[in-house]
């Protein structure tokens, strides 16, 4: 069994992104910028923001954090993307989920301007994708897909099972493993919630990308010898050994299945770490597209 190790990829590509970082202000292009919206305080956005803007600062990018108090309305809150739109610094815009529940997600996905969509959730940068066309890659499947390519890993023909289907993870991750190109090529089934017999399923594949976001879900006689596991889960359970009371583990049951396996990443300091890159890489791409 091979570890799938972000903290190493990760490292990898982000002395890649500031290597290229700095040979684009060499030639006269701006520091990348990205603005991350937070709207109210939930701790596991807090989490996710903070080490994005971190991020930032480790490659060089500038960054805005903007908080937004969780009973804004969602007019205002659009309003603050068309700020953002508007703001020739701004690269790249993101606009941490889950949203207060008064606010439809999709409608302020959709007043991000497209050409600064690094999270790659607009319709526009979805239906590129869907067509094949350069565009933003959701950031969680795009940094699966870096890991896949650095560990040169063959998916051609390869039987690969997505668990979940949001718009975020599984369906995008369905599509990029099926389109032809390498790592991709493999035949997709796509298990879901109303999904009967997943194990029916999962047993043969040769590789699981698992979404669900519920712990430890996918369970060692869920998974042939030899698969490659691929864990996007981020689930906190109560952990009375640690000093916080809890801990984060994966949507697979990492201690019995990945002796099964070929390959397969933990939680944490698996894929995401990825995903950071991803959207870094995406946020570079927007600064280079808007030019100098
Ligand atoms: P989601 O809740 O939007 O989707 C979960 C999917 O799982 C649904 O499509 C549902 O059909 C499926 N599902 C639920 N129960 C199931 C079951 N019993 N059998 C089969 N399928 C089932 O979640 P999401 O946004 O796609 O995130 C999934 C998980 O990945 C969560 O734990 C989330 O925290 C994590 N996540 C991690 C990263 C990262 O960077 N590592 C990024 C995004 C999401």
């Amino acid at each position: 069994m091979q570890l799938l190790d972000g903290v190493l990829v990760s490292g990898h590509i982000k002395e890649q992104i500031k290597n290229e970082t700095l040979e684009w202000q060499a030639s006269g292009g701006k520091k990348p910028h990205l603005a991350a919206i937070l709207v109210g305080n939930n701790p596991a956005s807090e989490a996710y923001v903070g080490s994005k803007v971190k991020h930032c600062e480790e490659l060089g990018f500038d960054s805005t954090l903007l908080r937004l108090s969780a009973d804004i309305s969602e007019a205002d809150l659009i309003a603050e993307v068309n700020k953002l739109n508007n703001d020739d610094k701004v690269d790249g815009i993101l606009v941490q989920l889950p949203l207060p529940a008064h606010i439809s997600p999709d409608s302020v996905i959709n007043a991000i301007d497209p050409g600064k969509d690094v999270d790659g959730f607009h319709p526009i940068s979805q239906g590129r994708m869907v067509l094949g066309q350069p565009t933003f890659l959701p950031a969680t499947p795009y940094g699966i897909m870096l890991m896949l390519e650095y560990y040169k890993i063959d998916t051609t023909g390869m039987n690969c099972v997505v668990i979940g289907r949001s718009n975020i993870v599984g369906t995008p991750m369905t599509l990029l493993m099926s389109r032809a190109s390498n790592p991709g090529n493999a035949t997709v089934t796509m298990c879901h919630s109303k999904t009967k017999n997943l194990k029916d399923f999962t047993r043969n594949a040769d590789i699981i990308i698992a979404a669900i976001g519920r712990p430890r879900y996918v369970t060692a006689d869920m998974v042939k010898e030899g698969a490659i596991v691929i864990d996007v889960g981020i689930n906190r359970i109560d952990d009375p050994t640690k000093k916080s009371g809890s801990r984060l583990v994966g949507d697979v049951d990492f201690d019995n299945v990945a002796p099964l396996c070929s390959y397969i990443t933990p939680v944490p300091k698996g894929v995401g770490l990825m995903t950071i890159c991803g959207l870094m890489k995406n946020t570079l791409l927007a600064a280079k597209l808007k030019g100098k």
